[in-house]
């Protein structure tokens, strides 16, 4: 569904990408980690065609992602970035309708349209709310309109940056079994996630990015390695299996040393000056 070649991108000479491949099926769930910095959203700035790479090319569907007119685009691809939905003064409905406008031959809404609306209003549980202004909600709350918009535009692929990040630990659950149950139906999913742990439940493969480059891929149990974890995060952890599904899961280790690390001691000094 989504294929990419060896991206590169630089900023001002230096790379924050380099030598990029990657591959999404349908059905699919592929999650990129790596620690503040390494590229991610870069490089999903790249996949979603806000930015062009330096090098290297893009398909989705099979075709160079910028062959795609935006709106022909749009019916292939939702993409919820990091900052989903600023709080502007639209209601809920207003908003899960604008998921629609790439499949709207004309300038209202067909049966088709209004019953896609309904169905993702139903399943998100946001249809009590359907008159509420988005700005009177929660950020909590207005990341799961954000999920629906992009849910009423029927992609086939999603890119999420994130989703999870701000959220509560039930909110963080609610949206990723929402992005499950899309995968069950055949979407294909690219996501960020900065949580490790989440990241190998929900992920069929993860891509670990360290300074722009890849340095790990592949099934969770390849990549959740406390080796590759030091080299990328330099961290020591422990990791362990799920007592439930067996995916690995990463317990952090307290330093020993805790003297030794410059802000500790930029902290220290603080507190005795
Ligand atoms: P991540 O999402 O993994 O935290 P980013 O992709 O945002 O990382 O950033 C990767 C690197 O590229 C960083 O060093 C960042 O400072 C740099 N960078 C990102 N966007 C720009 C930009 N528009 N201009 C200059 N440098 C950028
Ligand atoms: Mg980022």
């Amino acid at each position: 569904m989504l294929r990419a070649k060896g991206l590169t991108k630089r900023y001002g000479g230096r790379f924050a990408l380099e030598g990029v491949d990657l591959r999404v099926e349908q059905g699919e769930t592929v999650g990129l980690i790596g620690p503040n910095g390494s590229g991610k959203s870069t490089l999903v700035r790249l996949l979603c065609g806000e930015e062009k790479p330096d090098e290297g090319r893009i398909f989705l569907a099979g075709r160079e992602l910028s062959a795609w007119s935006p709106r022909e685009r749009a019916k292939q691809m939702a993409v919820l970035p990091q900052e989903a939905l600023p709080p502007v003064p639209f209601t809920v409905e207003e908003v899960v309708k604008m998921g629609r406008h790439p499949h709207m031959r004309r300038p209202w809404m067909g049966r088709e349209d209004w019953n896609v609306v309904e169905e993702v209003l139903e399943r998100t549980g946001l249809a009590p709310a359907r008159h509420r202004p988005v700005n009177r909600l929660s950020g909590g709350e207005r990341q799961r309109v954000a999920i629906a918009k992009a849910m009423a535009q029927e992609p086939r692929l999603m890119i999420l940056d994130e989703p999870t990040t701000y959220l509560d630990v039930r909110y963080q659950l609610e949206v990723l079994d929402a992005v499950h149950r899309w995968k069950k139906q055949g979407v294909a999913i690219f996501m960020v996630l900065h949580d490790l742990n989440l990241a190998a439940q929900y992920c069929d493969r993860l891509l670990l990015l360290k300074e722009g480059e890849l340095v790990g891929e592949g099934r969770p149990s390849e990549v959740i390695r406390s080796d590759l974890i030091r080299e990328v995060y330099g961290v020591e952890v422990l990791i362990t299996p799920h007592p439930d599904s067996g995916v690995p899961q990463v317990l952090l280790k307290a330093r020993e040393e805790r003297g030794s690390s410059p802000i500790v001691r930029a902290l220290a000094m603080g507190k005795n000056g």
